[in-house]
């Protein structure tokens, strides 16, 4: 930078700078005040010393006006010392008080030069000091303002030295000299302090700018955070933050509110049949319908997979509540488009009302939970409000909990056999072997409530291991064209880890793999799709067999028939009620067969109970049966009795029939 750029730039005002030009006018106005102090009372010392000895013009009218000027200043500054400039009046102010400087430093330089001839060299000498320490005072006030100091250094130190030097003085011209070399002395200093000062400016400019780029960056991350980055709705961590913050409102104020959990019914296999990118669509999709249905007391929130989470505010009465969770629902039953596809799903609902269902946040969504379960157990597709019922059952459910996980499984749990017989060879082909539990303090708990339970605490994993061990115990002994139907949970194979478990406890036995089969329900795979193909997968190449159980109860779909390595499919008992007088379930049954018969696999039908249900389905193709009428579920001791039988007495009556 040429020197005369430098030094332009030194006088002039750093018009393209806003913060410096600001930051200049702030420090400035706070030296305001001593600057017109340092003038003022110097001036006035300097008037009244002179009062007599020079003109009255010079000692009282000058020196009075100038003062009086600067008190207008000072007066002034006071007013207005509060405003804040904008830019675009900020630069002209700036140069209104470099101009106004220069016409101060011509003003009172010309004073005191004026001055100077009268009195003794005492006054004389007053002056120029008068002279050198106002001029140092005021260029110090003036730091910040660079432009002006230069300007008031040059006018105040030029003119006078200049004046003694004329004098001819030896005394005077060394005083010239040394005013001369000070003010040089002084210019450094204010370049050097003003170059700091604009360093530091831009320093804390450069400090806020990062500070306001963390902020926005901790903005966005706080979005991110608490929303759902698929459906766009607030995620769990939100809907947990507002489930605390209304239940501390409502605990200050008396009040209450409910809290609604959603979850899909057959997400699971849109997501299995159409892929994960359906999956996500009609996730999308379900989104979009809840904001469609959002008022300002709705709070909607997807808190993870297919569930959903709505708190309402101010506590509806039921009736409004059941009509809301209806609207809810049935807008969720829609039909979704995915991939050219149409797919049906409902939703739903289990409402908890806090504080009567809870007085704590985890305690009233414990609450809707339990509202849903029942939900999602025998009312599909609808709205249900946490009642006594469900109390009573969360109750239940702790306290077989408790007994399970404290139980001596070896002693407590033992099996029954229900055989699975060939209807045209009027023989038995299998057992199933069905677990039970005799508790000392609950007695005999039913195997869907104690495996449901020992399923949610993943006890199941040991049950399953003692059952297992126990029923190819029996197994080993039964003639060997017999086979062991066993049921495993979703738990058994939901890792590799775990199905080699159970494939290492067949081998175990001694009993043949190919005697061994397993059986699964539709329900437990569709909990992790791939996950079960490959443990099926598994057991398969381990030489057992695998069945599909409860066929037709779920969300049944052919595509998991072809894409798993079935062997069996077990018809659920639910269609033998009324298969001998409803066509429909009838037409359901012969489907099944005829699918079985296509794909060459094995199929047994279930829960057959009179002659003319084995009739009917015998008519239909059916050939291995399963129920009352064959058999109820027997002791391990009793089995022999019942093979050993020349005819066996349930195929009898079947016989008969
Ligand atoms: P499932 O595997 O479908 O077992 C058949 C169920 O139907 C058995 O009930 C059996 O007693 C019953 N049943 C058989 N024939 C008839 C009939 O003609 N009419 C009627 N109404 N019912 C019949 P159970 O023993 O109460 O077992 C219920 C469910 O509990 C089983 O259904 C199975 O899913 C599960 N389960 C039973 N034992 C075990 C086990 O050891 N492990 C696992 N993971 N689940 C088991
Ligand atoms: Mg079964
Ligand atoms: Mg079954």
């Amino acid at each position: 930078m040429g020197r005369l750029t430098r030094l332009r730039e030194a006088l002039s005002v750093a018009e393209g700078d806003p913060e410096l030009v600001r930051s200049q006018l702030e420090a400035f106005g706070r030296q305001i005040p001593l600057l017109y102090f340092i003038l003022v009372v110097n001036t006035t010392a300097v008037a009244i010393t002179h009062i007599g000895c020079a003109p009255a013009w010079l000692s009282i009218y000058f020196p009075g006006v100038l003062s009086a000027l600067c008190i207008i200043r000072c007066l002034r500054w006071w007013r207005v010392r509060h405003r804040v400039l904008t830019h675009d009046k900020a630069v002209p102010e700036l140069r209104k008080l470099i101009w106004l400087t220069g016409l101060f430093a011509v003003a009172f330089s010309s004073w005191s030069l004026f001055l100077f001839p009268y009195g003794t060299a005492y006054e004389q000498a007053q002056v120029a000091f008068y002279m050198a320490t106002t001029v140092v005072g005021c260029v110090f006030c003036l730091m910040h303002l660079r432009a002006a100091a230069f300007l008031l250094l040059s006018i105040a130190i030029l003119s006078f030295s200049s004046f003694l030097v004329f004098t001819g003085s030896p005394v005077l011209v060394a005083m010239a000299v040394d005013m001369t070399l000070v003010g040089v002395a002084l210019a450094f200093i204010i370049q050097l302090y003003y170059r700091t000062f604009a360093d530091v400016v831009h320093a804390q400019r450069e400090l806020q700018a990062s500070q306001q780029k963390t902020q926005r960056l901790s903005d966005d991350n706080f979005r991110l955070a608490s929303i759902d980055s698929l459906t766009d709705l607030p995620n769990r961590r939100s809907f947990f933050a507002s489930l605390q913050a209304l239940s501390e409102q409502a605990l200050g104020t008396n009040g209450g509110f409910h809290v609604g959990l959603i979850d899909l019914d057959g997400f699971k296999q849109v997501n299995d049949i159409y892929g994960h990118a359906s999956g996500d669509l009609v996730l999308q999709e379900v989104g979009l319908r809840l904001l469609a249905l959002a008022e300002p007391n709705l709070f909607f929130a997807r808190l993870g997979g297919d569930e959903f989470g709505v708190l309402v505010q101010n506590r509806p009465a039921n009736p409004t509540l059941v009509e809301l969770g209806e609207r809810i629902c049935k807008s969720l039953s829609q039909p979704y488009r995915v991939a050219g596809n149409v797919a049906e799903l409902s939703g739903t609902i289990g409402w908890a009302a806090f504080p009567e269902a809870g007085t704590t946040v985890a305690q009233v969504f414990e609450r809707a939970d339990a509202a849903l379960y029942a939900g999602k157990e025998s009312r599909r597709g609808t709205p249900v409000i946490f009642s006594t019922e469900h109390e009573t059952r969360i109750r239940r459910s702790s306290l077989v909990t408790q007994e399970l996980r404290h139980a001596d499984l070896e002693a407590e749990l033992f099996l029954e056999f229900q055989p699975i017989c060939d209807v045209l060879t009027q023989r038995t082909i299998g057992l199933e072997a069905l677990g039970r539990w005799h508790n000392a303090r609950l007695g005999a708990v039913k195997p869907e409530e104690f495996i449901r339970i020992a399923e949610r605490t993943e006890l199941i994993l040991r049950v399953t291991e003692v059952l297992l061990r126990k029923a190819l115990n029996e197994a080993a002994r039964w003639p060997s064209e017999l086979y062991l139907s066993f049921n495993l949970s979703s738990i058994d194979i939901c890792t590799s880890a775990r199905a080699r478990r159970v494939i290492d406890i067949v081998a175990a036995s001694g009993v043949p793999p190919h005697r061994v089969s397993f059986e699964i329900t539709e329900t437990a795979v569709t909990r992790d799709f791939e996950q079960a193909r490959c443990s099926l997968t598994m057991i398969k190449k381990a030489g057992c067999r695998v069945s599909l159980d409860d066929f037709g109860t779920g969300y049944s779909s052919l595509s998991y028939v072809h894409r798993l390595p079935f062997d069996t499919i077990k018809v659920d008992r639910s269609f033998m009620t009324d298969v001998d007088s409803n066509g429909a379930s009838r037409k359901i049954v012969k489907s099944v067969l005829d699918l079985c018969r296509n794909l060459g696999l094995e199929c047994v039908v279930e829960g057959l109970e009179t002659a003319s249900q084995v009739e009917v389905v015998k008519a239909l193709g059916a050939r291995a049966m399963q129920g009352y009428l064959f058999s109820r579920p027997m002791r391990a001791s009793a089995v022999a009795g019942y093979l050993q039988a020349a005819v066996e007495p349930g195929l009898a009556a079947a016989a008969q029939s």
